[in-house]
């Protein structure tokens, strides 16, 4: 990935807990972005930006971040405190993760579903299946808007709690149950290194073309 690496100020407008320890940070929207695309924040402009996607639609007029709080990290804890009106560091959107218009699966592991609230918003999930792992039911915090949004299409798999309508176990373990994941749809993969590897090995096994099979790694 070519990283951009200029970098403008901008005004945070809001920042939500919209579960334990995960937030939305809303900021002005400086910038036009491809659904998929991250920037990089920072408080500090000498300071190394961190990336994240943007998780927000290409129409609305500001721009969204899901992100959880990592305990021993440097931003994240600091970005909690921030207050509408301050200022924050962005650089202009970059990447390559698209959203295409083709029939596919968008599969996430914890924050990794931000990539996909933007291509959904976006106008993007119509002929897609989104699927979602997370350790706690807290995981599914935004399942009222998906479940409107995807309806049947909107896949939850829960590895260390029992719910509802919910998989029991990894999506990884869902995705070796599907018999029939059809070799001409996308595969996006967005998430832990550890669940982008084992799903598209997964995947591989299961006779999908390595060439529909599209990744972005948190690390
Ligand atoms: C393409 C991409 C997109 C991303 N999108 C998102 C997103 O949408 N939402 C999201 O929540 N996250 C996202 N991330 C992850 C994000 O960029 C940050 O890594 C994360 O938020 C942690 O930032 P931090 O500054 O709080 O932690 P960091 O300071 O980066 O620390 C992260 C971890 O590294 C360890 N660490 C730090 N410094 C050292 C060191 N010197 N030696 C050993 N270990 C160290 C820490 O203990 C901690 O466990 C994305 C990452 C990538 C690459």
């Amino acid at each position: 990935m070519q990283v951009e690496t200029d970098i403008m100020q901008v005004r945070v407008e809001e920042i939500r807990e919209i579960s334990p320890d995960v937030y939305i940070l809303s900021y002005n929207r400086p910038f036009q972005f491809v659904p998929g695309q991250v920037v990089g924040l920072t408080l500090d402009p000498e300071e190394a930006p961190r990336l994240y996607s943007i998780a927000s639609g290409n129409r609305e007029d500001r721009i969204q971040i899901l992100f959880n709080i990592v305990p021993e990290g440097s931003l994240t804890k600091k970005l909690i405190k921030l207050k509408d009106g301050d200022t924050l560091y962005s650089t202009k959107p970059f990447g390559s993760f698209y959203g295409k218009s083709r029939p596919g699966y968008f599969i996430a592991s914890g924050t990794g579903l931000a990539p996909y609230l933007s291509m959904i918003e976006s106008g993007l999930g119509k002929n897609k299946v989104l699927i979602h792992g997370g350790r706690t039911l807290k995981s599914f915090y935004l399942q009222d808007e998906l479940k409107k949004m995807m309806g049947e299409n909107y896949i939850r798999c829960c590895s260390q709690e029992k719910g509802d309508g919910v998989f029991e176990g990894r999506l990884t373990k869902y995705l070796r149950q599907q018999n029939e994941l059809p070799a001409d749809h996308d595969y996006y993969l967005c998430g832990s290194s550890e669940m982008v590897s084992e799903a598209r090995d997964i995947l591989i096994d299961k006779g999908v073309p390595f060439n529909n099979i599209i990744a972005e790694i948190y690390f």
